[in-house]
């Protein structure tokens, strides 16, 4: 079997190399090539795999196949030299996320006993599930504040490989059901997790650390956080965000959250002002149209709405009894409180769907919607013809 070196294990920070192509295969329009040594890591452990360039053609994907690491290309290689690099700011950010992820479940387990149970490390998140039933304030404040405690300190992250008979000499954090040698990631004293990643080599590298929201998940709580560059354009964008907001209110950012809670209640004050007014207006126009008309009331209101409409009807109701008909837009909304059996559901099956208006109702109140308005006014003719003077 070849042996082919793993260098993003043994300096996760080489960026470049020059090394030799050991076997390149065609296939489904893509390229398989296999290196000497590398500095490509694979998708594995939950790690996505590196980007970067091999002789200036990109690398679509890296994987591992019996101990073997592929690179898929977008086109074949020429000659017998490699010259690989690095997609670097991919590679710090999985391993910031990574390592973080490590110093965040040792912390929540040294602190609170809850285990991790899964991770996730992707484009858009990082998460982990852990045994807990919720999360408080205080738990997510101190396990935070210990995590970054621990990154300032600046300890290293060793990694090593132990034989099975070793492994009770190590207080591993979880033992994996897996045969033969185990590699180990220590965060110095802190925490020794069997881990095949990649890892930053000492805590200060991950820079910060960040819990973003919790939820609960399947009996477990779902913790969401960022790392390192991402913990910072995340900053960033949050900044611009209190800024624009601070900005729009005029309002220095302590007071953004009081300043906004006092503008929703002022908007909540002035819906309630708005539906009194229309509610007063409604009446008026109902005064007006009982006034000079009769059944069937025929209003037309183009601006309307539904529910403007609805209450129209409803207060010319409350003065007099009959049908009355809103022509509101692209809509007709019909109600009435006669005592005989006339139903609008029924009349606007009867009469609009055949004309291609789509809606419908109850014996007393129904609505109709035309796209055509030539169907409308023919569904109002119609109307008119079969409500007569009830
Ligand atoms: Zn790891």
């Amino acid at each position: 079997m070849i042996q082919i070196a793993k260098l993003y294990y043994s300096d996760p920070w080489l960026q470049e190399l020059r090394t030799k192509i050991l076997s390149q295969k065609q296939e489904k329009g893509h390229s398989f090539v296999v290196l000497e040594e590398t500095i490509f890591y694979p998708t594995g452990g939950g790690q996505p795999h590196d980007g970067g360039l091999i002789n200036g053609v990109p690398i679509l994907d890296v994987f591992e196949q019996d101990d073997v690491v592929v690179h898929v290309l977008e086109q074949p290689l020429q000659g017998d030299d490699a010259f690989c690099q690095l997609d670097w700011a991919r590679r710090l950010d999985h391993m910031q996320q990574h390592s973080g992820q490590h110093l965040l479940s040792a912390v929540f387990h040294d602190e609170y006993g809850y285990r991790t149970e899964s991770f996730h490390l992707g484009e858009e998140y990082c998460s982990i599930d852990i045994s807990a039933s919720s999360l408080s304030t205080k738990e997510q404040i101190a396990v935070e504040d210990r995590a970054n405690h621990v990154i300032f300190s600046n300890l290293p992250v060793l990694t090593y490989t132990r034989h099975p008979d070793e492994y009770s000499k190590v207080p591993l954090r979880k033992v994996p059901d897996i045969a033969g040698d185990l590699r180990i990631v220590e965060i110095q004293g802190l925490d020794y997790s069997p881990c095949s990643g990649t890892h930053v080599t000492a805590t200060s590298q991950i820079g910060l650390l960040k819990i973003s929201k919790w939820e609960k998940y399947k009996g477990m709580v779902r913790v969401y956080f960022l790392c390192g560059n991402r913990a910072l354009r995340d900053y960033a964008r949050k900044q611009t965000i209190c800024g624009s907001l601070g900005s729009l209110l005029s309002v220095p950012e302590t007071e953004l959250y009081d300043r906004l809670t006092q503008e929703i209640e002022r908007r909540q004050e002035l819906e309630r002002r708005v539906a009194e007014l229309k509610s007063e207006l409604a009446a008026h126009q109902a005064k007006s149209i009982v006034a000079t008309s009769q059944s069937p009331f025929y209003v037309e209101a183009p601006q309307a709405t539904v529910e403007e409409a609805q209450q129209l009807a409803r207060s010319i109701m409350d003065l007099a009894t009959g049908v009355v008909i809103v022509s509101a837009g692209e809509r007709v909304i019909l109600a009435h409180n006669l005592q005989d059996k006339l139903h609008l559901g029924q009349l606007i099956k009867g009469k609009a769907h055949p004309l291609g208006g789509r809606g419908g109702g109850s014996a007393n109140g129904a609505q109709v919607y035309f796209t055509d308005p030539s169907a409308q006014k023919e569904f109002l003719r119609l109307l008119n013809e079969e409500l007569g003077q009830r």
